[in-house]
């Protein structure tokens, strides 16, 4: 006899199945793959085959997450870790484990063709989470759509909601002129957000919030494919990273999202309130130069190009 599936149930499966639209993954169904919604077939092929335990291990276990590959043994994790990246010349000693098991974005694989047009098509005057209640306009992200170098916020503050820009609020002034003491311009970055909505009082995004945003982020990510991307503070590394670490762990440390290079610094709201971290931020931000080849002055000139 079989037992009718349970009002709860179906509204997570309902749930699931638009995080995997919005992800790109269209072909749930047979008279889906006639109609040629884009490319996508063989993406949703290769992405279901995958386990299922694998595919929705994100939303019935958020954090920690792990890599694909698995390295070679490592000391079992207490917390969940970020994956490191493959070590620049010469090799640098990690202090981080490597962890194991399935990762949510590891799991997709880049949507054919995809535009940061097409992805601000799909996400639409968004409803998926309780943000659009209370938000003035959608921060979809600013800057090159061939950006070498992008950095993801946590979410948007009072003066991007109204604005419909990321990082134009005082935040956004100090993220400019570290952005200009890189030698580049905010136009020669992306720039983006964990959520695309502001949290009310500007509180922290919530995972209900998070889930839906991602797909977003991540076809944004692999669209503008980045040499480097710099998470800005705890929220933006420990989505990305799929960890519960706390971000002094693994700051100013190479990691890897999805083949590429990630480096997790703090928020430039964090340097408002601190401003002696700036200097840590800005070794981040030189570490950052070097792999894209921006000229990184040292000694003394180094401080002196520091963010005031
Ligand atoms: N803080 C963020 O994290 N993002 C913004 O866009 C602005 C402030």
């Amino acid at each position: 006899m079989s037992a009718r599936i349970s009002d709860s149930i179906h509204k997570k499966i309902a749930q699931r199945l638009t995080f995997y639209d919005d992800l790109g993954v269209r072909l749930f169904y047979k008279d889906r793959m006639a109609t040629g919604d884009r490319a996508v077939a063989q993406h949703a092929t290769q992405s279901f085959a995958a386990p299922i335990n694998q595919q929705i291990s994100h939303e019935e276990s958020p954090l920690p997450k792990s890599i694909r590959k698995p390295e070679p043994p490592a000391p079992a994790p207490a917390q969940a870790a970020p994956r490191v990246a493959p070590p620049l010349a010469p090799r640098m000693p990690s202090v981080l484990p490597v962890p194991a098991g399935p990762s949510l974005f590891e799991a997709f694989d880049k949507v054919p063709g995809d535009t940061l047009l097409n992805i601000r098509t799909d996400l639409g005057e968004c409803t998926r989470c309780k943000l659009h209640k209370t938000r003035n306009k959608i921060v979809f992200g600013d800057g090159s759509p061939k950006a070498q170098l992008v950095f993801v916020g946590e979410g948007p503050g009072h003066d991007e909601d109204i604005q419909g820009l990321p990082f134009v609020g005082r935040a956004g002034k100090l993220l400019t002129q570290m952005i200009e003491a890189m030698g580049l311009q905010r136009q020669d970055v992306y720039i983006c957000n964990v959520v695309k909505c502001r949290p009310p009082e500007n509180r922290l995004p919530e995972k209900d919030e998070i889930t839906p945003c991602s797909p977003f982020l991540l076809r944004q990510l692999d669209a503008i494919d980045p040499k480097v991307i710099v998470c800005l503070g705890a929220c933006s590394a420990q989505t990305l990273l799929e960890t519960n670490r706390g971000i002094s762990q693994f700051r100013g440390q190479w990691l890897e999202f999805r083949g590429r290079k990630l480096m997790a610094t703090y928020h430039p709201a964090y340097l408002l309130r601190n401003p002696s971290a700036k200097s840590e931020v800005w070794k981040d931000l030189q570490k950052v130069m070097a792999v894209l080849g921006l000229e990184v002055k040292k000694g003394k000139s180094a401080e002196a190009g520091k963010p005031s």
